[in-house]
């Protein structure tokens, strides 16, 4: 085994990925017919016909690539390129779901870079030493259910039971129900747990502009950005606009003005990778002639390292106090969320940063401002990120796209270091 793996030509994999380039095209093509609308975006909600449908053509496709293929108690898909050996091994994926009129690439093109690196190192050099494994995820997006990442949740065991009843749709149909439909045994939902695998990857578009801006083939993923949201109240007075004179006025809308362009500049004065966002605010009474009396908005800052974060945090609130003090207004900020930086695994992320190098394919090092099934997964298992680009940085949308050749360095990033470790 060590002789022939001091035979690889890292150029081999590259070009064999690169001439099975159309197969690729097609699996991506196939699979966002799933859910198409009319518009030309996807609705593939977890469990649903549509997502089910796509469930289907990917087993199917595990199956022709030689596969084990199986459905674990919450849906989750594997398809098992069987090891040689015994032992951990090693897997990857992404999600099936789509958010409302999402696009062909967020999370499917994971799913189908994982079956393709596998497939085709399967084709090229049979099967591995370790065990490889392609995965599909449920519900990552959270579009369907209150909560996200089931799927990778389930896998490293932090999914409890009482959440296949408690979380529903907008329907009121629970998680149990909706898997039951699809043919899944959620009462199987403890053994969904992998206390096997040695290591995680997943590869996803970047949802951004860097990689395209910079020209860069791939991203290689630091950390997945931490964040909190808060919800902020500004407290005036409602007052007749025309007969209150300006300096006799509580405006709640003005100190909820001023805090929005002060967190603009807070995040933008710290630079990358800190955002700072207002994204929603209500303003009320809500009238032409009325000096507005409460405004409620949310914030939402986000930054890899935690003490950074904790200071935008700091500042956000400091920004909120003095902006209501220059109206005479009160205000109240509540944190509403907040997750953890997840730093990915070291030595995987020095694995890709390697292969990389090896296959001649040019790379940096990024940190994921969106959430992933990864930032569950490296919680129990050594886990690390692929980003390939995307066009105009558009996602989450039906103008998500990424052209099949900035596709194909990223597979080929994932089977070179697939082969480093399994074969
Ligand atoms: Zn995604």
């Amino acid at each position: 085994m060590t002789q022939e793996k001091t035979q690889l030509d890292p150029k081999e994999i590259y070009d064999y990925v690169k001439k099975n380039a159309r197969l690729v095209e097609d699996y991506i093509e196939t699979l966002g017919a799933s859910g198409m609308q009319p518009s030309g975006g996807i609705i593939r909600p977890v469990f649903s016909a549509a997502w089910l449908e796509a469930h289907r053509k990917l087993a199917a496709w595990m199956r022709e690539a030689g596969l084990e293929v199986r459905a674990d108690g919450i849906g989750n898909l594997w398809g098992l390129s069987k090891g040689k050996e015994s032992g951990p091994g090693y897997a990857s994926g992404s999600h099936l779901d789509t958010v409302k009129e999402g696009g062909k690439f967020d999370g499917a093109l994971g799913i189908l870079a994982a079956l393709s690196a596998v497939r085709f190192l399967k084709e090229l050099y049979g099967p591995p030493r370790l065990n490889l494994e392609v995965v599909q995820l449920c519900e990552e997006e959270g579009s369907r259910f209150s909560k996200s990442f089931l799927g990778s949740r389930a896998i490293t065991g932090n999914f409890p039971a009482e959440e296949l009843d408690q979380s529903r749709d907008a329907e009121g149909i629970s998680v149990r129900q909706a898997a039951r439909a699809c043919g899944f045994d959620p009462g199987q939902l403890a053994a969904a747990q992998r206390n096997d695998l040695a290591g995680w990857l997943e590869l996803h578009i970047e949802q951004g502009r860097l990689l395209e801006t910079t020209h860069t083939d791939t991203g290689i993923v630091q950390s997945i950005t931490g964040i909190k949201h808060l919800g902020v109240v500004f407290e005036g007075q409602a007052d007749h606009a025309g007969t209150t004179p300006m300096d006799l006025r509580s405006d709640a809308l003005v100190a909820a003005a001023q805090a929005i362009t002060n967190i603009n500049s807070l995040a933008r004065d710290l630079g990358r990778p800190a955002v700072g966002t207002v994204g929603k605010l209500s303003v009320q009474p809500g009238a032409t002639n009325i000096v507005p009396a409460r405004v409620e908005l949310t914030v939402d800052i986000r930054h890899p390292d935690p003490a950074t974060l904790a200071e935008l945090n700091r500042r956000a609130h400091e920004i909120c106090q003095n902006a209501a003090a220059s109206q005479s207004c009160g205000v109240q900020v509540e944190l509403l969320m907040e997750k953890q930086a997840a730093p990915m695994t070291p030595a995987i992320v020095k694995a890709l940063e390697d292969c990389a190098a090896e296959l001649g394919i040019s790379s940096m090092p990024m940190v994921s401002g969106a959430g992933h099934d990864s930032q569950v997964m490296v919680e129990k298992i050594p886990s690390a990120m692929i980003f390939v680009p995307s066009k105009d940085g558009r996602s989450h949308s039906r103008a998500e796209f990424t052209p099949l050749e900035q596709i194909m360095p990223g597979i080929a990033l994932l089977a070179q270091v697939f082969y480093r470790l399994a074969y």
